[in-house]
C-alpha cells in the first residue's frame, strides 16, 4: 500500500525529504542552518559548527510542530562559512563574509517564493556579519527572514568546553577525546586584537580557544537545551530587529 504518496509533509521534516508535491498548498515555513568548514583542533570534526547548527534547527523544527501552525521544515544546512580566522589550519574552507552575504541573500529571495518565513540557525560566530547583513535586506525587501545563534551562558569561544560537550552529547563517536588539549583561556575581547592581524593560530597553536578537557556528554546536553531554548523562545516571539536577528 503506498500511502506515503498522498501523505502531507509533516512539521519537522526535511526539506531535502519532502517532494515538490507535497509542499503544494501548505504553508511550510524554513529553518536553515547555516555553519562552517573549518578547524576544531586536534579532536573534533571540521563541521564541528554545521553538525550543532543542524542539531539545533532538528530540535526546534520539532518544539515548534506541536506549538505552531506553520509547517516548519529543515532545509539541508549551508556547510561553507565565513572562517578566515581558521585558515592557517588544515582543513579549513572558508567562503568569506561577502561570497556569505550574497549566498544567503539569494537563498532567501528563492525560498521566500513559497516558503512565508525563514529562519537562519547560526553555529558559527564567523558569520553573523554576513547574516546581519543579508538579512537586513531580504526583510527590507519584505521578506520575513529572522536569524539566531546557537548561543549559552558562559561558553567559551572556540572548541573547548561548549562545543566539545555538545559534539559529545549530539555525535560522540565523532569526538577524539584522547586528542584534546587546553587551549586559550583567555576571554575572548582580549585576544581579538592579536587575532584580526594573525587569525587563531596568533593566540593558540592547537587552534583552541577554552578548554575541552573538562568537557562532558552530561554539561553538553544541558549547553544543547539551552541553545535549543534561546533559538525557540526567539522563533515563537518573532520580534526580529533591524538586521534579522531574533530577540
Ligand atoms: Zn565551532
Amino acid at each position: 500500500m503506498n500511502s506515503a504518496y498522498h501523505r502531507r509533509v509533516t512539521s519537522g521534516g526535511e526539506l531535502a525529504n519532502a517532494t515538490s508535491w507535497q509542499l503544494q498548498s501548505t504553508s511550510s515555513a524554513l529553518i536553515v542552518p547555516v555553519g562552517s568548514t573549518e578547524q576544531h583542533g586536534p579532536h573534533l570534526p571540521l563541521d564541528t559548527d554545521t553538525r550543532i547548527a543542524t542539531a539545533v534547527a532538528r530540535a526546534l523544527a520539532g518544539h515548534l510542530a506541536v506549538s505552531d501552525e506553520l509547517k516548519w521544515l529543515v532545509a539541508p544546512a549551508i556547510a561553507y562559512g565565513a572562517s578566515g580566522e581558521h585558515e592557517e589550519f588544515d582543513g579549513t574552507v572558508s567562503i568569506g563574509t561577502s561570497a556569505l552575504r550574497l549566498l544567503l541573500v539569494e537563498f532567501g529571495r528563492s525560498a521566500a517564493r513559497w516558503a512565508p518565513r525563514l529562519v537562519f540557525v547560526n553555529g558559527h560566530g564567523g558569520n553573523v556579519e554576513a547574516l546581519a547583513a543579508a538579512a537586513a535586506l531580504l526583510r527590507y525587501e519584505g521578506r520575513d527572514v529572522g536569524w539566531c545563534s546557537c548561543t549559552a551562558a558562559n561558553a567559551d569561544a572556540h572548541a573547548g568546553h561548549t562545543e566539545t560537550s555538545v559534539l559529545l552529547h549530539i555525535s560522540p563517536d565523532d569526538v577524539s577525546i584522547d586528542q584534546r588539549v587546553p587551549g586559550n583561556r583567555t576571554p575572548l575581547g582580549q585576544l581579538m586584537p592579536a587575532m584580526r592581524k594573525g587569525g587563531i593560530a596568533a593566540v593558540s597553536d592547537v587552534g583552541i580557544l577554552g578548554d575541552p578537557t573538562t568537557a562532558t556528554a552530561e554539561e553538553g546536553a544541558r549547553i544543547f537545551a539551552e541553545m535549543v531554548d534561546g533559538c525557540l523562545r526567539r522563533v515563537v516571539r518573532w520580534t526580529p530587529d533591524r538586521d534579522g536577528m531574533l530577540t
